[in-house]
């Protein structure tokens, strides 16, 4: 041996060699995690930061949550992968939980959320022909101006953003946008083919977007006269990340179909689910719709045993409170660099002057100071933390937010 093999022990090298064979889809902000734990996360060097992002929201129970892994270990012992070829004994006691929980009826389980998106697509454009009588493929499902639902080619046929449709049609039709939030926009969009309004009862993606106060109520009772379906991808926002358990509950209605992901799966599988009524998710017959891995028993014992630890440790309530907590702090930084802070729970977001500094930038100072998160956009900080942290942890993110904000001003 003359020469040593090139390291790949630092975290320079492991993006370097990362960048070489993972497609260029993301641009991560520049930081290699080896470990996680809690609310913490480690990178090779074995520095610790505070995850203020919880991966999109889907790490709400925290990283490895001790009984979650108990549980995943103790069936992937006992049985992981059936398929729907036969029943499962796990199956049924999760589904029943999403539905005592939601107060919805029946669940049809997939595994990421925008399979449950395609799901939801397709049980509207099912009831719009089968219940509402729309002629044959005419029917229309409204959407959300600046919308996020996933990548798949059909939910990107409806996306407003030009960067997740270039060049990957011909895409799918049968979508109308509408501004969100309005709801005199949304009544003259309504047709007589129109079977679903599929809309965020808050935009994630978009920058944690909140509705006008009142908008989802007199949505839900205009879907109601003109017999529209109403469904919304919690995906995001379900699960206690505003401060309620579904976002829906900020309003006191109930949706005809609602989308659950990220963290349905307690930051350990991917889970997802559209729930609904019988009349609706009975128009599924056998080999209509289906995916290999959905519902499997391995996803089902963990995303009950999430769902579980999510009540009895009052994942909720924490939002909320620790959510306005987070909210008044940030209100208190005085940076030139904030134009806004908003948000809903432990779902916050950090506007920053677009003339002044890139988000991006903030998130990579944040990174130096500790923390880690990743812009939306050009312009928003996401602070999105596990449900699990502590007001001591929120005080350590504000402060390396505010030290981060420094710095940033001291460069530009
Ligand atoms: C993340 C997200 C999705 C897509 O979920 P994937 O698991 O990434 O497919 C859909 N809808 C909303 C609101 C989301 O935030």
């Amino acid at each position: 041996m003359t020469a040593l093999a090139p390291s790949r022990t630092a975290s320079q090298d492991y993006m370097t060699f990362e960048s070489q064979v993972c497609a260029p889809n993301y641009l991560p902000i520049p930081v290699v995690l080896e470990r996680g734990e809690g609310v913490w996360l480690y990178d090779k060097e074995g520095r610790k930061y505070l995850d203020m992002m919880s991966a999109y929201s889907a790490v709400s129970h925290g990283h490895c949550h001790p009984e979650l892994v108990k549980e995943l270990r103790d069936q992937a012992q006992t049985l992981c992968i059936t398929s729907r070829a036969f029943y499962s004994s796990a199956l049924a006691p999760f589904l029943q939980k999403i539905c005592d929980m939601s107060g919805l009826e029946m669940v049809l389980p997939m595994n990421t959320g925008a399979e449950a998106v395609e799901t939801a697509v397709k049980a509207a454009r099912r009831w719009g022909y089968e219940i509402k009588g729309i002629p044959d493929n005419q029917a229309e499902i409204i959407v959300a101006h600046n919308n996020f639902h996933g990548r798949t080619t059909t939910v990107i046929s409806f996306s407003s953003e030009e960067a997740y449709k270039h060049h990957f049609g011909p895409l799918t039709t049968g979508f109308k946008e509408v501004p969100f939030g309005d709801i005199d926009a949304l009544e003259k969009a309504i047709t007589a083919r129109t079977c679903a309004f599929l809309v965020e009862p808050m935009q994630g993606e978009a920058g944690i977007l909140i509705p006008p106060v009142g908008w989802l109520k007199k949505v839900r009772e205009l879907c109601d006269r003109h017999n529209v379906l109403l469904i919304l991808d919690e995906v995001q926002t379900g699960l206690g990340r505003t401060g309620k358990l579904f976002a829906f509950q900020h309003e006191g209605i109930l949706p005809d179909g609602l989308i659950l992901g990220k963290a349905l799966g307690g930051g350990i599988l991917p889970v997802s689910a559209f729930v609904s009524t019988r009349e609706i998710l009975n128009l599924f017959k056998p080999g209509s719709h289906g995916s290999t891995f959905a519902g499997n028993p391995l996803s089902a014992k963990v995303g009950l045993k999430a769902l579980e630890i999510l009540e009895r440790d009052n994942y909720v309530q924490r939002s909320a409170e620790l959510g306005n907590y987070l909210q008044n702090e940030l209100k208190k930084l005085q940076s030139p660099l904030i134009t806004t802070v908003r948000g809903s729970g432990l779902w916050v977001a950090v506007e920053i002057d677009p003339q002044k500094a890139p988000a991006r930038l903030v998130c990579e100072a944040l990174m130096a100071h500790g923390v880690l998160s990743k812009e939306t956009h050009d312009t928003v900080v996401r602070l999105a933390p596990p449900l699990i942290i502590e007001k001591k942890q929120l005080d350590f993110a504000v402060q390396a937010l505010k030290e981060a904000l420094q710095d940033v001003e001291s460069q530009i």
